[in-house]
């Protein structure tokens, strides 16, 4: 997708700030940080939403949990918890259409969200 601006940062034509990257996913930090720690966790091939993922992409889902698991190992935020979210299309607040795993900690988060 050549004008997804979440595929630029994974070909490195715009280079964000990369806290953790793999053949397959990489991690940077949001431009508009909600929470102390904000990373965003994608996959680097472009998937569109959650709806777009498929069986063939199990492990690839897979794989972003455990890179949002060590994100906030090295943030120091793992043992006072943290949250992650996929935001999915309009009612979910989705903006960004290629899909993301959002890594917020660092604060208390609230219940239900907003
Ligand atoms: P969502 O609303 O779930 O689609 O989240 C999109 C997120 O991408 C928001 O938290 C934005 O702040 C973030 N974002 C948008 N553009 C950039 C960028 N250039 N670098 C880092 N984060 C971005
Ligand atoms: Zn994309």
């Amino acid at each position: 997708m050549s004008d997804c601006i979440f595929c630029k940062m994974a070909s490195g034509e715009i280079k964000p700030d990369v806290v953790y990257e793999a053949d397959t996913v990489l991690a940077f930090r949001d431009i508009n940080p909600q929470a102390p720690t904000h990373v965003l966790v994608i996959p680097k091939r472009h998937i569109p939403t959650l709806n777009d993922v498929e069986p063939n992409d199990r492990e690839l889902i897979g794989d972003l949990y455990l890179v949002a698991q060590e994100v906030a190992r090295r943030e120091g935020i793992a043992e006072s918890g943290y949250r992650t979210v996929f935001n999915c299309r309009g009612d979910g607040g989705q903006e960004v259409y290629h899909l993301h795993l959002h890594v917020l900690g660092g604060r208390r988060m609230q219940w239900p969200p907003g």
